[in-house]
């Protein structure tokens, strides 16, 4: 059994993407640009940012019999191991991803595949870190925070309630603002006190798009600033910065450390279109 520092539990999409001019509002018909098709979904991009970041990664999956081997292939270009990833007969998961001109993105997922995740025990208690989000069934999510042995983040993602049993068994919680407030159950509130209030094992990342993120742990809370970069498109940020969390924190990293380390991985994402293909590597974060 290989051992793998990174195993990503979650979905593979194609994303479907068109430049709009705003975010679309309940029953409008917008113009955009012409669609383009790549490789997405929330657990796809955390893997291949994991591999470029130099992280032995596996990945834990499912994928429909048309559009399967596309995002098969982009993830073995990035040596991502890809035992864990089932062929199913439902279609692979898709996601319509409308980015306005600030780089803000408005996405619906059709999952597909995705609801048909099975988890691989044996290669997820063999990680030394498990990246999971909730593009997958809610047990498939607990199944695999129950099994691993290694370090574990959760990126709350889309928003949905989360069972205290799955939270005790979550090392590192990265949710945005508004999967904060969703998980407290609360329309506003101070970011802190929610957070600590959660009742995970480890400390909560609350990600805060531009304004940066703010690290929550038991005694205390630190601001950590965005970089000031030109964002062209904010998807993947989120997973570029769970993934570059779990990279620095296996380097022996404390959460802050990590959490200024996820903020240069994730201003280059911004600066770049796309899911997959804004991940940087290593190389290019000079370090
Ligand atoms: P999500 O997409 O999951 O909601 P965020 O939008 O909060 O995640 O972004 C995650 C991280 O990406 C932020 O904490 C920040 O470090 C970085 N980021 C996001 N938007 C920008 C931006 N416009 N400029 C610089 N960094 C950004």
């Amino acid at each position: 059994m290989n051992n793998f520092d990174i195993v990503v539990v979650g979905s593979l999409n194609i994303d479907v993407t068109v430049d709009v001019p705003q975010a679309p509002s309940a029953g409008q018909t917008l113009l955009g640009g012409d669609s383009r098709r790549s490789g997405g979904g929330k657990g796809g991009n955390q893997a291949v940012a994991a591999a470029r970041l130099g992280r032995r990664t596996a990945m834990v999956g499912a994928v429909g019999a048309e559009d399967g081997e596309f995002l098969l292939n982009l993830l073995r270009e990035e040596k991502i191991d890809l035992s864990g990833v089932r062929p199913v007969s439902a279609p692979t998961g898709q996601a319509f991803v409308f980015v306005d001109t600030e780089g803000d993105s408005t996405i619906v997922v059709s999952p597909g595949a995705n609801d048909h995740v099975e988890v691989d025990r044996e290669l997820v208690a063999s990680a030394r870190a498990v990246l999971l989000q909730q593009e997958v069934p809610a047990a498939v999510i607990e199944e695999a925070a129950a099994v691993a042995d290694g370090f574990v983040v959760l990126n709350p993602a889309p928003a949905r309630p989360v069972p205290a049993s799955l939270l005790a068994n979550v090392d590192l919680l990265v949710p945005n603002r508004g999967e904060l407030l969703g998980l407290a159950g609360v329309d506003r509130g101070d970011l802190v006190q929610l957070a600590q209030g959660l009742g995970t094992r480890g400390p909560v990342v609350v990600t805060l798009g531009a304004q940066g993120s703010l690290v929550v742990e038991a005694e205390r809370s630190t601001r950590v600033p965005a970089e000031q970069v030109k964002a062209v498109d904010a998807t993947a940020a989120g997973d570029s910065f769970c993934a570059a969390l779990a990279d620095a924190i296996l380097d022996g990293a404390d959460v802050v450390e990590a959490a200024r380390w996820a903020t240069r991985v994730a201003a280059v994402t911004v600066t770049r279109p796309g899911a997959m293909a804004s991940l940087p590597t290593r190389a290019e974060l000079g370090s």
